[in-house]
């Protein structure tokens, strides 16, 4: 009966396809999970103290709308020493809850009906559906293996039309782990330039990259003013749980979008804002330190999945490998239901991050080696039982 009280619109939302799978993990003994996108490190303790700290301290006040200003301070001088680019704490950010606040944000504040974002896929599940729920349009762009799951300027080009107001690029991405250089970067700047658009920058895995220098669409000439830059805590700092992000750009824009934030958010959550800077400050090391453990086990991953048989692109960010199941003759969710059930792995169906996902499977690599070895184990396992099935 409540049924008829819910709005149409959202009605025709569909869940996320990675919750599902999640529930169903969690629901069996024995499940080694591939599939969540979060660290398995818990937070770094000088956080958890300096959050711990404020409260004991009495700070349990909401913060400025905004965010509290030291935090702002910290994140300005962080975007400023590791990616080159300078941000005013004082009225080009906002501290958010989660980079997923960020985005939503984003899209509320700058699109009217009708309104297209140009997106890469696979991509996020969260990209399409905000954009809807703002009342845009959400036009694809598909990335593909053989280009290493990159965005080309070229197909961005062929995306555009007269109700083109925006794109939204992540890099590296989740959940292909593909980066974007600074060449491509150049390359997607001068087609958002020259047909005067704007851009979304999802750069929350920035400090997950493996084998290059990161660059930020952001700092390249004549990008700054034509750039949100979305962030946050959850993954290089492993506080998911915090719920802690921020989005930089154009103080024009960034005011319209601190309406809605004042409006339905307040401010962030103060405790997570002090461990926060605490974590920009003092917990770089510790980054580091998660970095090249991750970076161990992609490489571990990605050697013992093509030595499965499957084809698997080295990503160089994140904490993802995305092989190619095509060769099993199974689709997708096939893929992933049949290993759940069978060999009690979970990871993600590909064409959960859009069509062209379809023939892939996200593994994340955020979990023990110990666990990895036996996941792999299994896989194997699954993978040989797939072939004499088939022969
Ligand atoms: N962007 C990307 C690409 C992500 O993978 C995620 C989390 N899976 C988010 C944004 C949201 O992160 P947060 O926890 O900061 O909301």
């Amino acid at each position: 009966m409540s049924e008829r009280f819910v709005a149409s619109h959202i009605k025709a939302l569909k869940p996320s396809g990675i919750r599902r799978f999640f529930d169903l993990a969690q629901s069996m003994e024995g499940v080694i999970s591939l599939g969540v996108g979060e660290p398995d490190f818990t937070t770094p303790w000088s956080v958890i103290e300096a959050s711990y700290h404020s409260l004991e301290r009495g700070f349990t006040a909401y913060t400025p709308n905004a965010g509290l200003l030291a935090l702002r301070q910290s994140i300005c001088r962080f975007l400023d020493t590791r990616f080159h680019v300078q941000y005013h704490p004082e009225d080009e950010v906002i501290v958010t809850v989660g980079a997923s606040q960020a985005i939503d944000l984003a899209f509320r504040a700058m699109l009217n009906p009708g309104d297209e974002v140009i997106v890469m896929e696979p991509s996020f599940v969260s990209y399409v559906p905000t954009i809807t729920l703002a009342g845009g349009v959400p036009v694809v762009v598909d990335t593909y293996e053989k280009d290493a799951f990159k965005l080309s300027k070229d197909a961005v080009e062929a995306a555009i039309t007269d109700k083109t107001k925006a794109i939204l690029i992540c890099s590296p991405n989740n959940p292909t782990g593909a980066v974007l250089t600074k060449e491509d970067l150049m390359g997607i700047s001068e087609v958002i330039k020259r047909h005067d658009l704007f851009v979304i920058s999802d750069e929350i895995y920035a400090d997950l990259l493996y084998d290059d220098m990161y660059t930020s669409i952001a700092s390249l000439e004549g990008m700054k003013e034509r750039t949100l830059l979305v962030s946050g805590f959850s993954k290089a700092f492993a506080m998911t749980g915090w719920r802690l992000g921020y989005v930089c750009g154009p103080t024009a824009l960034i005011a319209e979008m601190l309406k809605i934030h004042q409006y339905t958010i307040m401010s962030a959550p103060t405790m997570a804002q002090y461990g926060a800077v605490e974590a920009l400050e003092n917990g770089l090391s510790e980054v580091e330190m998660m970095r090249e453990s991750y970076k161990q086990r992609r490489n571990y991953v990605v050697k013992t999945l093509t030595r499965m048989g499957l084809d698997c692109h080295m990503p160089g960010g994140a904490f993802y490998v995305f092989p190619s199941i095509k060769s099993t003759g199974l689709t997708s969710s096939e893929f992933a239901e049949r290993l759940l059930m069978e060999e009690k792995v979970a990871v993600v169906p590909g064409n959960v991050f859009g069509d062209s996902g379809e023939g892939y499977i996200r593994c994340s690599y955020a979990a023990s080696m110990k666990q990895l070895i036996e996941a792999m184990e299994r896989m194997a396992h699954f993978i040989k039982q797939l072939t004499a099935e088939g022969s």
